[in-house]
């Protein structure tokens, strides 16, 4: 008997709701798997009027998987803390998991982030600050401190001596506090991870930020500091690609991106903002404003080739309610020449136009989504479902999942 591994992942900039779908999918799964990045990351549920928030856990845990943090994220201990109490609160037996080979965020990190988006001035990043670039960048060194040596009282003195003498930071770390916080969870994620498969489990695979914040396929040098496509899943946890079941990639009906970088479909002015309230669009960890936009085809085309997704989850169907139209950006005009592809384009993104087509808009209200929601698929509003199915074809991939409202119970199932 075998078991399978589904992998999470956003497919725009990231906050295209994952953690709600996480939250959906995860119901049955063994075990939930941070993947990659560190408190970055906000992954909201709702459920019954409440509103969880999670950094650094697998936002999927909350249905009682198994949450794990494999060895490709850097663990910042504070948000770990905060949301194992937080499930502890919640009565939640299973205990988190961390890999022994995951690294860890220091105080020297933070520091160092700090002092990187200074330097740079007018052409920061837009970091959250949290300290994950700067514990990335020593995890390649091969200088960073990883949860296992939480176990060796001396290694972890002697690494963060050397640390603080590489960096020239004179920031303390407490080490005995660290190792209070991390040994009763730090263990074999890897042979874990497998066991479950091997046995006819099921593992979920929660991706964090987006396809195009990934650090090699992203939009370069405005992305995040790990890889974020689906294959990083196998990377990080260590469960091999020929357990991987399904790929689901999460969209939003619209896109948002957080900081700075080429946003192509970008909408500002009135729109822009009518669009920022009506969606919430304001970081879950920051609180910083997300800049928003139409939908944009290259790009998501460009994201489902890299992950090759097996399915398609849109959220947020209700945010647009009440515009007559919605556009989504179907291609790049560069220079007077029109280009489908993202690729192609990554370069000139910051001065292509968007060829927008335009759609049918939708006015539901909240009574009448909830009578989606009871109803199913084939009874969406029309424009709705007129949406999707155009998406789905320019895609070439089956939407099997619409959410539409905050709550967890809003979301419309596929047969
Ligand atoms: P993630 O990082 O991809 O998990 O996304 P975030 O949690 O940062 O942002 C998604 C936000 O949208 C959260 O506040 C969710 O509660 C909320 N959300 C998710 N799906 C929907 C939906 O279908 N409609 C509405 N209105 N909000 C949603």
């Amino acid at each position: 008997m075998t078991g399978r591994a589904d992998i999470i992942i956003g497919l725009q900039w990231g906050d295209e709701g994952k953690g709600k779908v996480s939250h959906v999918l995860s119901k049955g799964a063994d075990a939930v798997v941070r993947f990659q990045g560190g408190a970055n990351a906000g992954h909201t549920v709702v459920v019954g009027g409440q509103r969880y928030k999670f950094n650094m856990l697998p936002a999927g845990c909350l249905v009682g998987a198994k949450p794990v943090v494999s060895a490709g994220c850097v663990l910042d201990p504070d948000a770990f803390e905060r949301e194992t109490k937080l499930l502890t609160q919640l009565g939640h037996a299973a205990k988190p998991l961390v890999s022994r080979a995951c690294q860890i965020i220091l105080p020297i990190h933070r520091e160092l982030d700090k002092r990187l988006e200074e330097i740079r001035g007018g052409a920061a990043i837009g970091t959250t600050l949290r300290g994950i670039g700067p514990a990335y960048a020593d995890k390649m060194l091969r200088a960073g401190v990883r949860a296992g040596d939480v176990m060796d009282e001396e290694l972890l003195a002697r690494k963060l001596q050397f640390l603080k003498q590489l960096h020239r930071v004179d920031v303390e770390v407490d080490a005995a506090l660290l190792r209070e916080r991390l040994l009763p969870y730090v263990g074999d994620a890897e042979t874990y991870l497998n066991d479950v498969v091997a046995s006819g489990g099921r593992v979920v695979l929660e991706g964090a930020q987006g396809v195009l914040l990934d650090i090699d396929h992203g939009t370069y040098p405005y992305v995040t500091s790990s890889n974020t496509v689906a294959a990083a899943g196998c990377v990080s946890s260590g469960i091999p690609l020929s357990r991987v079941g399904k790929i689901i990639g999460v969209i939003k009906a619209y896109t948002t991106r957080v900081g700075a970088g080429p946003f192509p479909s970008e909408v500002t002015g009135e729109l822009g903002e009518w669009i920022r309230e009506a969606g919430g669009e304001y970081g879950t960890t920051t609180g910083r404003p997300r800049r928003v936009g139409w939908l944009d085809i290259p790009a998501l085309k460009y994201a489902c080739m890299l992950n090759d997704v097996s399915e398609i989850a849109v959220t947020k169907l209700d945010v647009l309610d009440g515009l007559p139209k919605v556009k989504a950006c179907v291609r790049y005009r560069v220079d007077g020449v029109e280009s489908e592809s993202f690729a192609e384009s990554k370069h000139l993104l910051s001065r292509v136009e968007p060829v927008y087509d335009e759609f049918k808009g939708w006015s539901v209200g909240r009574d009448g989504w909830v009578e989606a929601v009871r109803k199913g698929w084939e009874e969406l509003p029309s424009p709705v479902r007129e949406y999707l199915g155009w998406l789905e074809k320019t895609l070439s991939v089956k939407i099997s999942l619409a959410s539409v409202g905050e709550e967890n119970s809003m979301v419309v199932v596929r047969g």
